[in-house]
C-alpha cells in the first residue's frame, strides 16, 4: 500500500467539491460508491492508500452532515472512539480520531477530559476533517440511474448535479451502494403526512414546536428519548405541556453488556448469516433490546429530572406506555393533532389531542429507485429486500455489487454499528481488489454462539415431538 493520506493525481483533480461541470468520463472506474453516510465514508478512507484502486465517491448533499436533525446538544455517539472511520481496520491510519485531535491541536484535551464516547457534533467535525483529507468524493452528486452494459461489461451511473441540474455519467466495474435508510412514519398517518413531524428533521422544527402549548413524542428508541429530554429541559421556560408514548410495554434500556456486546463480532456474523432465513427473522424480531432501546444514563437522567420537578410541585410530563398509534388526523382550523391509540392489554382504545407532535418512529431500509436498470442482477429474498452474501455483495455473480447497512436480516444486528464498519470494509475491499490490505479478524467472541466444534459436545439432530 502507498503512503496513506496522500491526495491522488487522478482523473479526479477537481475533488473534494461541488461539482462545477459536466462530468462524462470514459474512463471505466474500479468502483463508484453511492452516499456518502459514515460507512461509504470509512470506505473511502480505507481505500485512499490503495494506489492500484480507483474508485469514485458520489453523493447528493452538498456536503457532509451526520443526521443533521439530531445533532442535539450533549448527545453521544453509543460506541467508544474506537469505532471511528478507520482504526478497527488500521490503527495507523492518518484518518483515525486520534490524528484528528492531534492534527487539530486537541489530543491533550482529549485525554484530559476522559470520555470515550464522542460528542455527535464532535463526530461530525472529525468527519468532515477526514473529507477534507480526500480527493475521491463529488458532492451535490445526485444518482438517479443506474444501467449494465452487457457488451462492455461494466456499470453506467448517471444523474444530475444538484446545484445545475447537468447530467453526469460514469463508468465502472463495481458499485458500493450506501444510501442509508429512509425517515418511516407510522401508515396510519399516510393522509396527513405532510403535517408530521419525523424525528429527521427535529433540530430544524424545534423552535416552532416550542411555540406549541403541548407536544407529543412517539416512541421510545434512543432519539424518542433525547428529544424528550431536550424538551423537557426547556419546559420550564417555554410553558407546554409533554406526553411521551410508547407501544412498547416499558422504555426498555439498550443492552450493552460485555458478553452481549460480542454478538458485535465477525463470530455472531457467522453464525447468524448461516441460519435459515425464517430463523433469523424471527431472530430480529426478539432482538429490540439490542439496538432500538436507549442507554441506561439517558433513562436515568429523565427519571431524575422528573422526579426533581415533582418534587418541587411543579408541572410534569405523561409518560404512557402500552400505546400503539392506530390514527392520526390534523386538524388545520384548530392546527391540531387528534391521535388515536390502542391499548391491547386493556382491550380498550383511546384519543389524544395536542398542538404539536414528533414522531421518532425509526427509520426503513431505503432500496434505491436508481436501481430499477439493474434489478435483474440483483438477487432478492422473499420479502423483496437484498439477498446479500457474506461477503456484502447482492449481485447474481456475487463479486459486482456490495451494499452497506442493508442486511439487517443476513448478517444480524452489526448492520447499522458504526462499530463493525471498518470490519465490512475491509471484506469489501478485499472482495474489490482480491488483497486482503486490512486484516480480517475471524474470532473474537469468548463465547460459542454454534454447538462448540470439540469432542465435549456431542451434536445429534433435534428430536420432533
Ligand atoms: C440519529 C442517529 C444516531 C445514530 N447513532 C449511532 C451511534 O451512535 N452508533 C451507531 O453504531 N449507529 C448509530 N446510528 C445508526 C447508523 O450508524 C447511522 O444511521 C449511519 O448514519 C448510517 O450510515 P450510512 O452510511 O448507512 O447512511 P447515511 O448516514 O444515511 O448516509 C447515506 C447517504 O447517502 C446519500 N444518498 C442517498 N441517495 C443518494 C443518491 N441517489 N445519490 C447520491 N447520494 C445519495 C444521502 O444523501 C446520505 O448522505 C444512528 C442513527 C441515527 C438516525
Amino acid at each position: 500500500m502507498a503512503q496513506s493520506g496522500q491526495r491522488r493525481n487522478s482523473i479526479f483533480s477537481t475533488a473534494n467539491s461541488s461539482l462545477s461541470h459536466t462530468h462524462q468520463t470514459s474512463a471505466v472506474l474500479d468502483f463508484v460508491a453511492i452516499g456518502l453516510g459514515p460507512f461509504n465514508l470509512s470506505l473511502a478512507c480505507l481505500a485512499d492508500p490503495i494506489r492500484e484502486l480507483n474508485g469514485l465517491f458520489l453523493e447528493r448533499n452538498e456536503d457532509f452532515d451526520w443526521h443533521p436533525g439530531m445533532l442535539i446538544d450533549d448527545t453521544t455517539l453509543q460506541n467508544p472512539f474506537l469505532a471511528d472511520l478507520v482504526s478497527l481496520a488500521d490503527p495507523r491510519s492518518p484518518f483515525s480520531f486520534l490524528n484528528y485531535c492531534k492534527q487539530e491541536g486537541k489530543l491533550y484535551a482529549y485525554y484530559i477530559r476522559e470520555r470515550f464516547y464522542l460528542s455527535r457534533a464532535e463526530y461530525n467535525r472529525y468527519c468532515k476533517w477526514a473529507i477534507g483529507r480526500l480527493s475521491s468524493i463529488r458532492f451535490g452528486a445526485n444518482v438517479e440511474r443506474v444501467d449494465y452494459d452487457e457488451e462492455a461489461g461494466h456499470y453506467v451511473v448517471s444523474g444530475l448535479e444538484v446545484r445545475n441540474a447537468r447530467a453526469f455519467s460514469y463508468r465502472a466495474k463495481r458499485l458500493v451502494i450506501g444510501v442509508g435508510s429512509v425517515p418511516q412514519l407510522p401508515a396510519c398517518c399516510g393522509a396527513v403526512r405532510e403535517h408530521c413531524i419525523h424525528s429527521a428533521h427535529y433540530v430544524a422544527r424545534k423552535a416552532e414546536l416550542q411555540q406549541k402549548r403541548s407536544i407529543a413524542v412517539i416512541g421510545s428508541g434512543q432519539s424518542a428519548a433525547e428529544i424528550f429530554y431536550d424538551l423537557l429541559k426547556d419546559s420550564n421556560e417555554f410553558g407546554y405541556t409533554l406526553t411521551w408514548i410508547t407501544r412498547s410495554p416499558r422504555f426498555f434500556q439498550m443492552e450493552n453488556t460485555k458478553l452481549t456486546l460480542e454478538m458485535i463480532s465477525p463470530d455472531y456474523i457467522d453464525y447468524f448469516y448461516n441460519l435459515p432465513d425464517g430463523v433469523r427473522e424471527s431472530i430480529v424480531a426478539k432482538q429490540d433490546s439490542l439496538y432500538k432501546g436507549v442507554n441506561a444514563s439517558l433513562i436515568n437522567q429523565i427519571y431524575d429530572l422528573l422526579d426533581d420537578r415533582r418534587s418541587r410541585g411543579e408541572r410534569h410530563a405523561h409518560l404512557v406506555t402500552n400505546s400503539e398509534l392506530t390514527g392520526c388526523d390534523y386538524d388545520p382550523v384548530e392546527a391540531r393533532y387528534h391521535l388515536r391509540f390502542a391499548q391491547r392489554d386493556e382491550g380498550v382504545q383511546y384519543t389524544h389531542a395536542t398542538d404539536g407532535a414528533i414522531f421518532a418512529t425509526g427509520y426503513t431500509q431505503n432500496v434505491p429507485g436508481f436501481i430499477d436498470g439493474i434489478r435483474s442482477r440483483i438477487r432478492w429474498d422473499d420479502m423483496g429486500r437484498y439477498r446479500l452474501s457474506r461477503n456484502y455483495a447482492i449481485d447474481v455473480t456475487g463479486r459486482d455489487i456490495f451494499v452497506q447497512n442493508a442486511g439487517l436480516y443476513s448478517h444480524g444486528l452489526t448492520n447499522p454499528d458504526l462499530g463493525m464498519s471498518c470490519y465490512r470494509n475491509s471484506c469489501i475491499l478485499r472482495a474489490l481488489t482480491g488483497v486482503e490490505h486490512y486484516p480480517i479478524e475471524r474470532r473474537i467472541a469468548l463465547q460459542d454462539f454454534s454447538v462448540p466444534d470439540t469432542d465435549a459436545f456431542v451434536k445429534m439432530p433435534l428430536e420432533t415431538p
